[in-house]
């Protein structure tokens, strides 16, 4: 069988050790705002087909949400929480944000 490691550090995580599944999601958000398209919307509507029609499933479904799921030790698991990008400012609540989703 596999040796289960730390996806960030690589540290091994034999059977009984404390690990944390990091899961992460990502979804295209939606203001309610709709730019005005200038031009022919009937040719707009056309392009915007044309070019959904071009990508095939997969790619259009990470357009617009993907999630993926690690397994962390419990150090790079609480250093993620507290900062995930590691740009030393505070976490963010999920609620804050998401304000602009209806
Ligand atoms: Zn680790």
């Amino acid at each position: 069988m596999q040796k289960l490691r730390c996806h960030c550090c690589g540290k091994e995580l034999p059977a009984g050790t404390l690990k944390y599944v990091l899961e992460l999601k990502s979804f295209a958000d939606f203001d309610g705002y709709l730019e005005e398209y200038e031009g022919n919307i009937e040719e707009g509507i056309n392009y915007l087909l044309e070019t959904i029609d071009g990508l095939d499933e997969k790619s259009l479904e990470a357009e617009v949400s993907r999630e993926m799921a690690y397994i962390l030790c419990k150090p790079c698991c609480d250093r993620f929480m507290n900062d995930p990008f590691q740009t030393g400012k505070p976490p963010v609540r999920s609620d804050d944000v998401k304000g602009t989703v209806h």
